[in-house]
């Protein structure tokens, strides 16, 4: 397995890939889940090394990869996968090539990032994966889905099965996958351990309240998200109630002064 990628085995056919070198902001998990037919990876990572390279192994069942939405941490290596699942609201998105950049200033521009765009660094990445790689030349391949997944879908796995949520709000196709087995989400960016973004061309304050407010009433045992560490169900509650109580009387059509 190449330095690149971190390997983190969390029990019961579960393992979390990341890359050390990337900058926070873009520091993505890919959840790697095995079932006894198949495996599902929950996103692809940045893209700098192919996953094929870098973890040979995530490739000998032929896995799905069930991309959580549109963005370059999370879709870098969709490519390298014969089935792609994702929500039709992202698709045209993924098919065009998301903005994609791994200098600093850059990326904010082409992501349209605002405020979040200020703490961009001047370059995402704090090592070069190899001699003679060049980060100017970085760029996210375009990706069509060859599965379409909408709310309610199920994924199985063999002794497992995953349910597609449809939780629009950081893009219009985020979904997360709850197995109801375990009672584990795997959330993507609808919900991860920090300040969620709303604010990127895309995404949609009311409909990420009526995301958060769903989240409210899910009873998971752990949430595994996009970013950062997993997080019990207490956490995820706290930090859905605390992003409706920040966008209150955001999101509503303004009313118009007579
Ligand atoms: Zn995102």
């Amino acid at each position: 397995m190449s330095p690149w990628f971190e390997q983190q085995p969390y029990g019961d056919g579960l393992i979390r890939l990341t890359e050390p070198h990337v900058h926070e902001i873009l520091k993505a998990n890919v959840w790697w889940l095995r079932g006894t037919d198949r495996d599902v990876v929950v996103d692809a990572g940045l893209g700098v090394v192919a996953l094929r390279d870098g973890v040979p192994a995530l490739f000998a069942r032929d896995p799905l990869a069930v991309l959580s939405h549109a963005h370059l941490d999370h879709v870098g290596g969709a490519y390298e996968f014969r089935e792609r699942a994702g929500h039709p609201a992202d698709a045209a998105a993924l098919a065009a090539g998301v903005p994609a950049s791994l200098d600093g200033p850059e990326l904010a521009r082409l992501l349209g990032a605002g405020e979040v765009g200020a703490d961009f660094p001047d370059r995402m990445i704090d090592a070069l994966p190899g001699p003679g790689y060049d980060p100017a030349a970085y760029r996210v391949a375009p990706v069509t889905l060859t599965r379409t997944v909408e709310d309610g879908d199920r994924i199985d796995l063999g002794g497992r099965s995953l349910t597609v949520l449809h939780l629009p709000g950081h893009t219009p196709g985020s979904v997360a996958l709850l197995e109801e087995h375990t009672g584990a989400l795997y959330s993507g960016d609808v919900v991860y351990d920090g300040h969620l973004v709303d604010d990127l061309p895309g995404s949609d304050v009311a409909a990420y309240r009526r995301s958060a407010e769903l989240l409210c009433g899910l009873e998971v045992s752990v949430v595994h998200p996009g970013h950062g560490r997993s997080f019990d169900r207490e956490r995820l509650h706290h930090i859905a109630r605390t992003y409706l109580r920040r966008t209150a009387g955001d999101g509503e059509q303004p009313l118009t002064a007579q």
